[in-house]
């Protein structure tokens, strides 16, 4: 074979095996993966990106359901089938097949990927140009990516503390939830995080502002703490699937309730609204997507 593609047992040209959508590998990248390189069908350090591969997945809480004696001589069985004397030989396992939710689902098991390809010597002798680029990983919170698995973990640990959702903090700063903007009530003052790169700018978070201009709320968008939190008179989540939706502990700690009827104005205001646009025949669609 010129590639070899294989997908728990399935094995094909790297084009032609296909995945379930529902492998978390697409929603969420809940997975790990190694590479390595073959040459004369033998993988280069193979013990080493095993050990790391199964480090990896259990630091992510997944459980092989292959031995490390398995894998390597399925991998070796694998670099036989292509007809390359050098290969790059990829491996991933991910989750499993379930349908889309952040935290860990139930009832599935690993889902284990090869990809086999020629490989190319480098020619290591060359010299090579390269530039500096700031370290801006996990602070791309404003970008709706799909490399969501600190958004995942910190769901399955609230999901474990039997909570909706988990709220996250930077030093003091209570930036977002693991699936939804975080907002409190405070002295009749509605604060939500600023809109930068910590937060998704959540289209709720959008039109809670909105409606907080129309009923004569006033908006504080500077960050608030984790003290500030705590003492809220009302702690919200808003998101797409959830709307807006009130707190009523936090860390088992009772917490707000202090501000029932401007919270149930806000709330009123988000589900009338929602209701009026998606009246059916509402507005021509061209209309509402202008
Ligand atoms: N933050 C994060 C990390 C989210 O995943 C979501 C839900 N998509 C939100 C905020 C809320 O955004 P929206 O109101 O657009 O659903």
């Amino acid at each position: 074979m010129e590639t070899l593609g294989y997908y728990n047992g399935d094995i094909g040209l790297l084009d032609e095996v296909r995945i379930p959508m529902n492998d978390r590998a697409c929603w969420f990248g809940d997975g790990v993966y190694e590479a390595a390189i073959s040459a004369d069908y033998t993988i280069f350090a193979l013990e080493e990106h095993i050990h790391r591969f199964f480090n990896s997945a259990a630091l992510l809480q997944m459980v092989p359901e292959i031995t490390k004696t398995q894998l390597a001589e399925l991998l070796y069985t694998l670099v036989h089938k292509v007809d390359s004397p050098t290969q790059s030989v990829y491996w991933q396992m991910t989750r499993g097949t379930a349908p889309r939710t952040h935290a860990f689902p139930e009832h599935t098991s690993p889902n284990l990927w090869v990809m086999i390809k020629p490989f190319t010597m480098p020619d290591i002798y060359q010299k090579v140009q390269l530039i500096t680029v700031e370290d801006t990983r996990f602070f791309h919170c404003n970008i709706k990516t799909l490399n969501l698995l600190p958004n995942v973990l910190a769901s399955e640990k609230a999901k474990q503390a039997g909570c909706a959702e988990a709220v996250f903090y930077r030093g003091n700063r209570i930036t977002e939830g693991s699936h939804s903007n975080v907002h409190i009530f405070q002295d009749g003052v509605f604060r939500t995080a600023p809109r930068d790169n910590l937060i998704l700018p959540g289209i709720s978070r959008a039109h809670l502002i909105t409606h907080c201009g129309e009923l004569g709320i006033p908006v504080d968008e500077t960050p608030f703490t984790r003290e500030e939190l705590f003492a809220a008179d009302e702690i919200m989540i808003s998101s797409t699937s959830t709307f807006c939706m009130s707190a009523s502990h936090l860390n088992g700690c009772k917490v707000g309730g202090r501000a029932p009827e401007l919270l149930r104005q806000l709330q009123d205001a988000f589900l009338d609204a929602f209701r009026r646009l998606t009246r059916a025949g509402s507005m021509p669609i061209r209309e509402r997507c202008a």
